[in-house]
Formats: structure tokens, sequence, C-alpha cells
């Protein structure tokens, strides 16, 4: 609570210390008008937290660290790296106005590119993101960027200024709305700690960069670093959409530029405020060569532990199965679903769900599954020897009324393995035998199959004399745009050679 004030002091504009625990009492008529108007420490701003305190931060913090993590497929177990990368934050913390926060800083072992923070010092780095940045400065840029979302409070402000029950931005949610799909077929779950990372304004977002470029240069690095990888992020976030099959300059909802919407020339802006606040800049560390030998051997692309994508195909080794995206369809495996997309505005998406009691695939599509949906042509089918029913509805998309396909097959143990396919309902016609063809390749594979998959590592080698792009470029899984993702990732623009004394981001695998 704000009374116990640790959350710095109270402002000028409001109720003296006595007043307010006189005032105890009411408190909660105090909460529905004024709230707790307190001068952070950081942004120096009087700031909207509502009643939560530091202690209540922290409390957040740790109540939605697990649930993060079983979002984003786990913390990536490497221990010398996750040294590096904690050891990085919390030098650069001890240059913050707040002490008082545990601060811990994780690896998601997940090739989406972001980052985040949770109230209480808990913050997120993906290893997609690691993957981009090419030196300890880019990186320290990041951390501080989210150090800054902490110190400034602004996971409490949005909290006291209620606006989580307005975003209704839940990751899953949106996914599948971009998908053009109705979530009430879809039964999302919704967590709390979802919404703990979408949406900062673009005033957090300035005040974010505005402290980050303080807690780096009080930490010696150089600050140019800050507006350098947003470059590379926004990069990326090109290339990303064309892989994706999403229009130019969509940010697909997962990624760094859409939870944190920043632009070069707001950093920049950020940095000149800060800098002139600070009197110093230009100058500092950037740490290329540390950086590059902590990432030499990272995991690169999905972990097999989650199921990989190779080329239409995904494979799970470990749940032993694999599947077939119709052609031109573009795969993306997350912890929950497997979601693929065709530029035409046809989706697909895979999961798993447990049968809710239902004995039969047919029960479960018709009384779990679609509940709440006119089915169609409901039929038993037997897909790689397992039973399993399909059946079709319509429904509502963002763009208009969509043809649904619906697979379930069951899995020995209770469960169903699920597909979901979506198109305009002016294209269900072209979609028919493609999607039939994508149910059916459905199949379950054997240990030497599963042995088989094995992970991809980004490996750091110095440039040779007789190095061309595409042939580096080529182990890359990116199909047609293996070769803008290696200058991305390297720092190349198009057309640019690469340097005769650079280290060389490279795929092994
Ligand atoms: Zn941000």
């Amino acid at each position: 609570m704000c009374l116990d004030l640790p959350c710095g002091h109270i402002g000028h504009n409001q109720l003296n210390r006595r007043q307010l625990l006189a005032g105890l009492a009411s408190a909660s008529a105090l909460a529905g008008t004024a709230g707790c108007v307190a001068t952070n420490a950081a942004s120096g701003r009087d700031s909207f937290t509502g009643l939560q305190s530091i202690k209540d931060d922290i409390a957040e913090g740790r109540a939605n660290h697990p649930k993060i993590l079983k979002s984003f497929g786990g913390a990536y177990e490497d221990r010398r790296l996750a040294g590096y990368v904690q050891n990085i934050g919390l030098n650069l913390a001890k240059g913050t106005e707040y002490q008082q926060y545990p601060y811990r800083f994780t690896i998601l072992n997940t090739q989406i590119v972001n980052a985040f923070a949770l109230p209480g010092g808990f913050v997120y780095i993906t290893r997609g993101l690691l993957a981009l940045a090419s030196s300890e400065a880019e990186l320290a840029g990041v951390l501080s960027h989210e150090l800054a979302h902490v110190t400034a409070r602004h996971g409490a402000e949005r909290r006291g200024a209620q606006q989580i029950a307005q975003l209704g931005l839940l990751l899953g949610a949106v996914g599948l709305q971009a998908a053009g799909l109705p979530s009430d077929l879809m039964q999302i779950g919704q967590t709390a700690a979802m919404a703990a990372i979408k949406g900062y304004s673009r005033e957090h977002e300035f005040e974010a960069d505005t402290l980050g470029v303080r807690y780096m240069s009080r930490a010696g690095y150089n600050v140019d670093a800050m507006v350098s990888f947003l470059g590379s992020l926004r990069e990326h976030s090109m290339v990303e959409a064309q892989v994706l099959g999403l229009p130019r300059g969509k940010v697909d909802e997962f990624n760094i530029m859409s939870t944190h919407p920043r632009t070069v020339e707001r950093v920049k802006q950020a940095q000149i405020q800060a800098q002139a606040a600070a009197s110093g800049g230009g100058s500092g560390r950037w740490r290329r060569d540390e950086y590059l030998n902590h990432l030499d051997g990272m995991l690169f692309g999905d972990d097999p532990k989650q199921g990989v994508i190779r080329g239409q195909k995904f494979i799970h080794p470990d749940l032993r199965f694999e599947f077939q995206a119709p052609a031109g369809f573009h795969l993306r495996n997350s912890p929950a679903r497997v979601e693929a997309r065709h530029i035409s505005g046809a989706a697909m998406i895979f999961d798993m769900a447990p049968s809710k009691g239902a004995s039969t695939a047919a029960a479960y599509l018709r009384h779990v599954w679609a509940a709440k949906t006119q089915l169609h042509d409901l039929e038993n089918i037997v897909v790689d020897g397992l039973q399993a029913a399909t059946g079709w509805a319509e429904g509502r998309g963002q763009n208009g009324p969509v043809h649904m396909r619906a697979l379930a097959i069951r899995q020995d143990r209770g469960r169903f393995y699920r597909f979901m396919y979506v198109s305009p309902l002016n294209q269900a016609g072209r979609w028919a035998r493609p999607f039939r063809q994508s149910g059916l390749s459905f199949r379950r594979i054997g240990e030497r199959a599963a042995a088989n998959v094995r992970a991809q590592r980004l490996l750091v080698v110095p440039a040779r004399p007789d190095d061309n792009i595409a042939g580096l470029a080529r182990t890359l899984p990116y199909g047609q745009y293996n070769e803008s993702w290696f200058r991305v990732l390297n720092d190349l623009a198009p057309k640019q050679p690469i340097r005769k004394d650079q280290r060389l981001k490279v795929i092994a695998g």
C-alpha cells in the first residue's frame, strides 16, 4: 500500500500523510476518486499508481513470473549466458533510483523477438532478441528500457488507471483475431501475465527510453546503441512480416515492436533529452567481442523440445507426431499452438486440448469444442489409425464472414489434437482440398525420425575473403528470405558487402 510509503514522497497536490491516516476509514472512497498520487523518484512525475505499493509490485511480479515462463517456453538453460545477462542487468539496476526491487533477468527459451518486464523488477529477454543484438551495449539498451518500465512503475500506473480491464489485448485472443478467427470457438484462456506485458502508451515508451539512456550511460555504455538496435529490430520486423505472410509493415503481435511501440525519431529525442540532463553522451563502451563470445553456440530457432518447423512441416520429436501445412502457408510455433497463415487471409491453427469427458471425437467436437457453434456435416473419420471427427461452421472474422473447418483427432490419453482451418467464406471452395490434405497428413513418428530432428545453433565465425552472403545464409530456415534475415542478423544493409574484419553470426545444423 502506498501508505507504507516506500513508493516515494506524497505529492504536493495530495493530502498530507496525517490526513491520509486519519482518512483511512474512507480509504476505499479515496481510491475511487483520487487514488494514491506519489512522486516517482525515477520519472520525477506525480504518478497515479492506485493503491499499489512497491511491495505489491514485487508480489505481482512473483505471482506472474511462473506464468510468463510457461507462456514463453521456459527459461533458456545456459548458465554462462544467463549469468552474463544477469550481471549486465544487475550492474544497470545499480544506477536506478530504486534499489528495493529484487531485480532478476531471465532469458526466455523462444525465437520470438521480445523483451518485457513485470512490476517488481522481473525483466525478460528472449533468445530471439539476443540473436539479433550485436553488442553488449545494445543488450544493455534493451535491459535499461525494461528497467525503466519497472522503476517508473508503468505497470502499476496502468493498473491504477484501470486500463487492464479495457485492454482486452490478451495474447492468445489477439493472435486469433489476427488470423480472422472468432474466439468463442477457440475457447481462449486468458491470463493476467499476458495482460501485464501488453500495451504501453507512447508517453510511457518515451519515458522508458529517456530513463533507459540515463541508466546505460551511468553504467558506461555508449547510448547510441539504443538507436542502432532499434534500427535492427525494425529491419527484423520487416523481414519477419514477409516470412509470416503479413502485409508489409504490419507487426506481429508477439513482436517487441508491438509491445513497445517506438520509433527511431522518438528514441533519438529521448537520447537528446537524457543527455542534456546528464551533460554527457556520445562516448562509452560497446563491448562487441565480449557479447559475440557469449552468444557463440546459442540455440537458434525452435527448441526441438517444443517442436520444430521444417519447410511446410511441423515435427514434434518429444510428442512424436508431425503434419504438413498447405503449400504457401507460413508456419509459426509457440508454446500454446502452431499457427500458419496464407497471404490470402486463410489460416490454420493446431493445438492440443483435454477431452473434458468426451469419449468420442464426434462428441468432443459437438459438445465441447464447438458447443456454442452451429456445426455442419459432422463426420467420423480415421487419421493415422486414430479416431477423428470433422465438421464445418460459418463465423465472423475480422474482415467479414469466414468458413471454419474443425478436425479433432483422439490421442490415447484423454486428449485431442485439434486442427482449425479458416478461410474467407468466398474462398472456401479453393481451400477445401488443401485443408483436407493437411489434416490427413497428421501422423505419429517413431524413435528414429524423432532422433533425426536436431537443434540449430548460432555460431560466431570470422569473415573469410571468399565468403558470399547467399552461401552463408543457406542454413537459415526462412527459405527465400534467408539472405534478408542473414543481413539483419549481421547488421548488413541491403547490398552492403561483408566487412573484412567482421565476425559473422551463422546458423549451423
Ligand atoms: Zn517499452
